[in-house]
């Protein structure tokens, strides 16, 4: 593997960056030009150094850059996959379950992923949620005393400073209804470094329990940078959960999928999601079938710890929200007095209750 530019130093979010970087071969510079035109770039250096741009099917690579296959949409997928539009009351804020409610705190992120749902929305310029767009978003979650948690979202609010965070934290905390606070982040991944004992700090809301859900999709991704940063948010005291996406080409096989929940284990985030890809535009190659999934979720069952066990979801495309779609080991039975068929991890079937 090649160290491609020493740690520390400057995103690439253009083209040139990536061909200049060694990341991306010269010819293909005009073909990924019209893919960078449509959405936007940006590959942190930690990432950016675990690319191998010698192997074509390179799982980190595949994440990051552009791909020509992006600019082909097919009819079913939508630029809002999950149907957010419907429920946001105030910009910033969207409230689909009752008791919960997402606060996108910002547009851009450290990397910009090739088969992000919500990547119509996201990149950088538009505008942080400051001023009197934060107060109104506050206001209506103070207004709304069903709200028991607030899920910091975004783009990624991980990229704000540590006083924004602190901000945000703090003013939540005078809320007495929300009991929890959510941030989702990939940034203690692809941009270790920013996550010190002093953000880690920050990034807790006083007299709240605090939880973390660590985006990565790649036991590569756990590079010894990565893990200190996910050291310093548990030691800080917040509970670390993971959320991956099921990625043909990335994660899709038995061997990569345990080993990425194992890492998550190790590191102390315990494994919470494996979404099932959305309909966002130009996001075919990555897919596969909810019957592959399934299959592939069956076998972590099979010979993982209890522990490394992820909840496999689907958001259902338009709004209707996310719902388990993991295999079912519970079939009905045609026995007399037998209630159900169980199939036990070897495949083997057993009438319950026993006969
Ligand atoms: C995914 C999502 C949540 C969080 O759902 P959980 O199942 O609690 O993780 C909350 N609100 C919206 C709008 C979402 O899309
Ligand atoms: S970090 Fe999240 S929001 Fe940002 S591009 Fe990746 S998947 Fe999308």
């Amino acid at each position: 593997m090649t160290l491609h530019q020493p740690p520390g130093g400057q995103p690439l979010r253009s083209v040139d960056a990536l061909v200049e970087a060694g990341l991306v071969a010269p010819v293909r510079r005009e073909a990924l030009q019209a893919v960078a035109d449509r959405y936007a770039v940006s590959v942190t250096p930690a990432m950016a150094a675990l690319i191998d741009a010698t192997d074509p099917a390179d799982p980190i690579a595949r994440q990051f850059i552009p791909d020509p296959a992006e600019l082909v949409t097919l009819p079913q997928e939508r630029a809002d996959p999950i149907g957010d539009e419907a429920h946001s009351p105030v910009e910033g804020v969207v409230h689909r379950y009752r008791d919960r409610a997402l606060l996108k705190l910002v547009h851009a992120c450290p990397v910009y992923c090739r088969f992000c749902f919500r990547r119509e929305m996201v990149g950088p310029g538009g505008d942080a949620l400051t001023g009197e767009k934060l107060d109104a978003a506050l206001a209506y979650l103070a207004g709304h005393p069903e709200i028991w948690e607030v899920i910091m979202t975004g783009g990624d609010p991980l990229i704000l400073s540590a006083r924004r965070v602190r901000e945000v934290a703090r003013r939540l905390a005078a809320i007495p209804h929300i009991k929890v606070a959510r941030w989702h982040t990939r940034v203690p991944i692809v941009d270790p470094d920013r996550i010190t004992v002093d953000y880690a700090q920050a990034l807790r809301v006083p007299g709240k329990a605090s939880y973390i859900a660590i985006h990565a999709n790649h036991p590569r991704e756990f590079t010894a940078d990565a893990c200190a940063a996910l050291a310093r948010l548990a030691d800080a005291g917040h509970v670390l959960i993971s959320q991956s996406v099921l990625l043909r080409g990335v994660n899709a096989d038995v061997a990569t999928l345990s080993a990425l929940m194992r890492a998550f284990v190790e590191n102390r985030v315990k494994p919470y999601y494996l979404h099932h890809p959305d309909f966002a535009p130009g996001t075919a190659s990555f897919r596969l079938s909810l019957e592959e999934g399934q299959a592939l979720v069956k076998s972590l069952r099979g010979h993982l710890s209890g522990l490394c066990q992820p909840t496999y979801i689907l958001d259902i495309p338009g709004g209707a929200g996310k719902v388990p779609v993991g295999p079912a080991f519970l079939s009905s039975c045609e026995v007399p007095g037998a209630e159900a068929v169980v199939e036990d991890r070897f495949g083997s079937h057993h009438n319950y209750p026993p006969d």
